[in-house]
């Protein structure tokens, strides 16, 4: 005999406004949805009802956004998630959701407030029809039986190297096989779009190696997955930059890439009428045109260095590299380096090159927010990416779906007292660093690093050690603006002159459609605008207000171009939204896109 527990109150609040939701729905009635809503709530869609990503805030939006899909998602089914008990706490009560709709299947996450929506996130995670193989769809690998003329596994890549490219055209190309890249071409893989991957360098893992060799993830494993394939459980906490290097060499294997290396994309231009791509490639030297129906530029948020121009910097006798050319330390022993910048990289460089014996001056030029990282491990970051999250059966894809649950709008509302708890807990660094006449923020709403990151990519360092060097006033700290170089030498506005043998510029990254501009033409760029950033009307991120990271894993105003990048954790978890806004396509699925991102700024 089986005894079924009667349902908790939580539990009853949420099957109640679920079947009201589907009620209203089914009845295509979009203003009676939306008065299931908080006045000031948030629906985030992560392509379910609108093929794009997007937050709609307020009933209103909700109400608009319903009123346009509503016909074509007709979602159904919706319920409470198997095993998944809805919970009550401070006021709100949280709840994995099911549903399904025309196309696929739906998971998502709502948040109660009063018996209404206050939060509620919908993703579409797979596509009726087009699930991938795996689990007891898993494919067999051998073929029993007696056939003449079978072929291998082997034969079978080998055959698939010599066509794609040559007797037949990818589907989707993505340009650059770093980490978003290839996660996102497993992914294609795995919902069998024909794709390849292009990277200019030699080797997967090369954007890794070649970086200063000092370098280690800042970010800890839990955080850092790619899609797939987990890291062993014996892998270590922050990843040596050569280590991720070989893990992903050996991802574009183990997840049957085709990883074309040494290949440059050299243009690209979209034809309307054909809906095709025309790019041109140089393969080991040799220019070959292919003609995919999607492009995606997986080229590097951090990948296309800001190089500052300053008068005299054709005069500097010195070496001078961006950061991101930066060889690391060692012929720089007993030699004086400036480091123009106080962010990540520069703290790193600075670090590696007082380790190696340089005599280091660190110039700042704004102010920049510090979290240390054990504080941000265990403030910040435990909760959700952990040994202990992980324990209490908080999944990588579990943790990577609550954090999306948090509208953007409020986000900062749930890091400031994060970050309060970091001051305190650090205080007595804090004070040092300010002695030594460090300009330190806390980001402009006192939100700390993650909005920074979300918001402009920049102004942060994660703190490994390098910046007590400066609160110590072991690397040295000059504070202004750069006028010009010398031939021996930086000298700042005030006058200051800082000689060096080695000037690094740790001025960071432009915007990804610079790459588009590149690659494709200046006005293509213009058209799809800036990439990243919210619109917060913070610095380096102007408004108006724009609920989502512009121009990243979904429909761009160019057609059929796409971005992708990011940290480890944004490329493992938006790949699949990106993977199966591709898949729809060339399935021939109706995509229509609602609420195509508007364009403000250029770059
Ligand atoms: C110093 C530093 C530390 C970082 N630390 C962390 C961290 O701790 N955790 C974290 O999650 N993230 C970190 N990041 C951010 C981010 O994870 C990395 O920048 C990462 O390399 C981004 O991966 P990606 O695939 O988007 O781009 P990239 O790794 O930059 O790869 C882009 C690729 O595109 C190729 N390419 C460009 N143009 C062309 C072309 N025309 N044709 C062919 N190929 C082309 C390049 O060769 C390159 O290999 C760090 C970044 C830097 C710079």
């Amino acid at each position: 005999m089986t005894t079924t527990t009667p349902p908790t109150e939580a539990t009853t609040a949420v099957q109640t406004w679920l079947a009201q939701l589907d009620q209203a729905l089914s009845a295509s009635d979009a203003a009676a949805a939306a008065d299931l809503f908080t006045e000031d709530c948030f629906w985030r869609d992560l392509i379910a009802f609108t093929w794009n990503i997007a937050t709609f805030e307020g009933r209103a939006e909700v109400a608009a956004m319903l009123a346009d899909t509503l016909d074509r998602v007709r979602p159904t089914g919706w319920r409470v998630t198997d095993g998944e008990e809805p919970a009550a706490a401070d006021g709100l009560i949280e709840a994995w959701i099911d549903f399904e709709t025309s196309v696929g299947r739906g998971h998502g996450h709502l948040r109660l407030r009063d018996g209404k929506a206050w939060t509620l996130l919908t993703t579409l995670y797979e596509l009726t029809g087009y699930e991938e193989p795996h689990g007891a769809q898993r494919p067999k690998g051998a073929k029993h039986g007696a056939s003449r003329g079978r072929t291998s596994w082997q034969e079978d890549r080998d055959r698939e190297a010599t066509e794609l490219g040559f007797t037949e055209q990818p589907y989707a190309l993505i340009v650059g096989g770093g980490q978003a890249g290839i996660g996102l071409a497993a992914r294609l893989r795995q919902l069998n779009v024909p794709t390849i991957v292009i990277d200019k360098r030699g080797r997967p893992g090369d954007q890794w190696r070649s970086r200063y060799k000092s370098l280690s993830l800042h970010d800890p494993v839990w955080y850092d997955h790619m899609p797939y394939l987990k890291f062993p459980d014996n892998w270590p906490v922050f990843s040596p930059k050569d280590k991720i290097a070989d893990w992903l060499e050996s991802y574009t294997r183990v997840m049957e890439l085709n990883y074309w290396p040494s290949t440059e994309a050299k243009s690209a231009s979209y034809n309307d009428q054909t809906g095709e791509w025309t790019v041109t490639v140089e393969r080991e030297g040799q220019s070959l045109v292919l003609r995919p129906k999607q492009l995606i530029l997986a080229t590097g948020m951090s990948g296309q260095p800001n190089v500052p121009r300053f008068a005299g910097m054709d005069v500097f006798r010195g070496d001078q590299h961006h950061s991101s050319a930066h060889p690391g330390p060692d012929a720089y022993k007993g030699r004086t380096c400036v480091v123009i910048g106080s962010n990540n990289s520069a703290f790193d460089i600075c670090g590696a090159l007082w380790e190696a014996g340089a005599d280091v001056t660190m110039v700042q030029r704004s102010s920049t927010h510090i979290a240390r990282s054990d504080a941000l491990m265990e403030i910040g970051l435990a909760a959700l990416y952990s040994e202990e999250a992980v324990a209490s059966g908080v999944s990588t894809e579990k943790a990577d779906l609550i954090f999306a649950s948090i509208p953007y709008r409020i986000m900062h509302v749930f890091q400031i007292p994060l970050y309060e708890a970091m001051a305190e807990r650090d205080r007595d660094f804090y004070e040092r660093l300010e002695k030594a006449g460090f300009d330190h923020d806390w980001g402009e709403d006192g939100s700390g690093l993650f909005m920074k990151y979300l918001r402009r990519g920049s102004g942060y360092y994660i703190d490994v050690g390098a910046a007590d060097l400066v609160a110590n006033g072991e690397v040295k700290l000059a504070k202004g603006q750069v006028d010009h170089l010398t031939e021996h030498g930086v000298v700042l506005e005030d006058g200051t002159e800082l000689p060096a043998d080695l000037v690094v510029y740790a001025t960071g990254y432009t915007s990804m459609n610079g790459w588009a501009a590149d690659l494709i033409s200046p006005e293509v760029a213009a058209k799809v605008g800036k990439c990243w950033g919210l619109g917060s009307d913070t610095a380096k991120d102007p408004g108006p207000w724009e609920g989502e990271e512009r121009n990243m894993w979904k429909p761009t105003q160019q057609d059929a171009l796409w971005f992708t990048g990011g940290n480890l954790a944004q490329s493992r978890f938006y790949s699949l939204f990106l993977a199966l806004q591709l898949k729809a396509r060339q399935a021939g699925l109706d995509t229509p896109v609602y609420a195509l991102q508007e364009v403000h700024h250029l770059r």
